[in-house]
């Protein structure tokens, strides 16, 4: 079953930091490796203590040394291509099918918009043009998905696994 899961991609194990907000997503083996080495400890996601032994369950490691980076540091970099990777390179415009080769501010600058991650999509140029330095209310343009940070996906499963180990 644990194969199975793996090879979905969805038997990643969540690391968290010392303060216990989750860091990322490492595979089986690299958590694997963390623990025997030491840099890491299994925790048990229902109660968050630490596991003696690994065999019961390998979902969640803490990193005691390690502190998340903010969101913001996370901005740094190649903000743009980023985002175009975060939205598949789709136009994020609802009825737009086209590729997505530029990014639009949804909020526009000139009207008080930041340059964020839920602040900008992936869109096509026509898109884009089309849009100008309106929000998509004033240019009758709906967002096919709330634009999400870099995170939420992995808070999201984070969440999931706390929910699912106290049902268990
Ligand atoms: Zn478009």
């Amino acid at each position: 079953m644990l194969k199975g899961r793996d090879r979905h991609g969805l038997g990643d194990v969540i690391a968290v930091d010392r303060n216990y907000v989750p860091m990322q997503e490492v595979s089986r083996r690299r958590a694997l490796c963390a623990v025997v080495s030491g840099r890491a400890h299994v925790l048990n996601p229902a109660t968050f203590e630490r596991h003696r032994n690994f065999e019961s369950g390998l979902e969640l490691i803490i990193f005691p040394q390690a502190q998340a980076c903010s969101d913001s540091k996370l901005l740094l970099g190649r903000l743009e291509r980023r985002v175009l990777r975060r939205d598949h390179y789709t136009c994020q415009y609802v009825g737009c099918q086209r590729k997505a080769t530029t990014v639009d501010h949804v909020v526009p600058l000139c009207q008080g918009g930041s340059t964020t991650w839920q602040n900008l999509v992936g869109c096509c140029l026509p898109c884009n043009q089309t849009k100008g330095g309106r929000t998509p209310e004033q240019a009758g343009m709906t967002l096919k998905a709330l634009p999400k940070g870099p995170r939420a996906h992995l808070f999201e499963r984070f969440e999931e696994l706390l929910r699912r180990a106290s049902a268990a």
